[in-house]
């Protein structure tokens, strides 16, 4: 199939940042690194958070099922590793500060792990066939996979057919937005039998009957091999290929619809609601290694990367590894390191404990120098809005940010509900072009947290 490698796909405001994928694009996934503990976050996805199912002492195996919740929204935890449960205590979280965590000791004989991929298994010898709906619904949950493109949701909840909202149309994500993240692309191109088995699997339980791979025209040698492997399964026709224009915030899941449908999604809706399912690749890979191989989710693909690591590069790594072993194996911090990010600089949240352990949501580790923050925004200087209106263009919600910002500033948080603070995404587009470098995104933010506690109180 020939697939136009110019993305003619796009959708209304975002911003065109250094996509700086350079640093790793051609670092080829690196497997066998586990560190010398895994620290398993009880709370790594949206929903009910997992109760413990092992206890301090007990030995463990790869694999194995280590805390869930039978709550309907909720996605069991596994073991990445053979060793022994040193403990459950807290550990430092990103977004909550500290939350509990199974720490496993692990077996260093037994800590390297490679997934199967040779296209024998996902390849021309795939058939969604011999697997039920059930099966595959059944599979997805015991795996506990959520979506690994950072929203963490519970992938069994999200793919299941439900008789109010059928959905039609599959969009395979594979837009990788965020400047220097590079995992999503690697795996496009080593795992492309891999997603495209667990795309056929998706798209069976799911019952779409449409489905398109969205890539951005900034990734030409992604979009050849997936356009390959789909000709080479005899599925042109039933698997498209969406070269979207390259654009942040592309991979958004609302911009994303809008861009290859021309369909908007209601604010404050989702995209079930007009019969539409939006997969990352890294999570159909997932589904395709939980169906196939009956594996957990117990590893991801994350990128290391930044001007401030000395080798930058991508890793399969077990999940639970904290942030400094992995900066560890790649060779370290430079000089210049100032400021370390869990994701990337758009949407990512800087982290001052480097203990931090990975998520299956974690996509990247980026490390910024002072030349890359920006000096202004490095020493924290703003200045006053100039009305430029920049922010109101760059929003892909439609929102104006400095309205929102300033309700939230002077504490006026009914009048920011009635800016639509919660349809901001915080995809953080409003910072990056104001020129006063006023934290627009950071305001919304806390004024969402604000909202949350109010809501919280007002429940008491
Ligand atoms: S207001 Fe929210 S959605 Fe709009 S640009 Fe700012 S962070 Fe993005
Ligand atoms: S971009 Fe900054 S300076 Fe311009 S209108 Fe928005 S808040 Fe004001």
């Amino acid at each position: 199939m020939k697939t136009d490698r110019k993305g003619s796909f796009t959708f209304p405001g975002g911003v065109h940042p250094s996509d700086k994928k350079n640093l790793t694009a051609d670092s080829k996934i690196q497997y066998g690194f586990t560190g010398k503990e895994s620290a398993i976050m009880l709370c790594q996805h949206i929903g009910a958070v997992c109760q413990p199912l092992v206890s301090k002492s007990d030995e463990v195996e790869e694999g194995q099922k280590i805390g869930e919740n039978e709550a309907f929204v909720s996605a069991p935890v596994h073991c990445p590793i053979k060793g022994k449960v040193k403990g459950i205590e807290l550990r430092p979280h990103a977004v909550l500060g500290r939350s509990e965590a199974i720490i496993i000791e692990g077996d260093s004989e037994e800590r390297a792990r490679r997934p199967s991929e040779g296209e024998d298994v996902f390849g021309s010898a795939f058939d969604e066939s011999q697997y039920t709906s059930e099966q595959i619904c059944q599979a997805i949950r015991e795996a506990g996979i959520v979506g690994m493109g950072g929203a963490g949701f519970p992938t069994a909840v999200k793919i299941g057919i439900n008789a109010k909202q059928p959905k039609e149309v599959l969009i395979v994500n594979g837009c990788e937005c965020e400047p220097y993240i590079t995992c999503d692309y690697r795996i496009m191109l080593e795992w492309t039998y891999k997603i495209l088995a667990g795309v056929r699997l998706a798209q069976k339980v799911s019952g779409c009957s449409k489905v398109l791979i969205a890539i951005e025209d900034n990734k030409p040698e992604a979009i050849e091999a997936m356009s390959e492997a789909i000709s080479k399964l005899s599925m042109d026709g039933k698997i498209g290929i969406a070269a979207v224009k390259t654009k942040y915030p592309q991979g958004g899941e609302r911009q994303l619809i809008k861009s290859v449908l021309k369909r908007n999604v209601p604010t404050g809706g989702i995209p079930p609601m007009i019969g539409v399912l939006v997969l990352n690749v890294a999570t159909t890979a997932a589904i395709a290694e939980a169906v196939v191989e009956g594996t957990a989710l117990t590893h991801r693909v994350v990128t290391v990367t930044g001007e401030g690591i000395k080798e930058p590069s991508n890793y399969y790594a077990a999940i639970g590894t904290s942030v400094e072993e992995l900066i560890d194996f790649s060779g370290g911090l430079t000089e210049e390191a100032v400021e370390v990010i869990l994701g990337g600089p758009m949407m990512g949240i800087s982290i001052a404990d480097l203990s931090t352990p990975i998520t299956k949501t974690t996509g990247a580790i980026t490390v910024l120098t002072r030349e890359q923050i920006g000096e202004a925004k490095f020493s924290g200087r703003q200045t006053a809005c100039i009305r430029c209106g920049r922010c109101l263009l760059a929003c892909p919600e439609n929102l104006n940010p400095t309205k929102i910002a300033h309700a939230v500033k002077n504490n006026m948080l009914d009048l920011a509900k009635k800016y639509y603070i919660s349809g901001c995404m915080e995809c953080g587009a409003c910072s990056y072009v104001c020129p006063a470098n006023i934290e627009l995104t950071g305001y919304i933010k806390t004024g969402k947290i604000l909202i949350a506690k109010e809501k919280k109180t007002n429940a008491e």
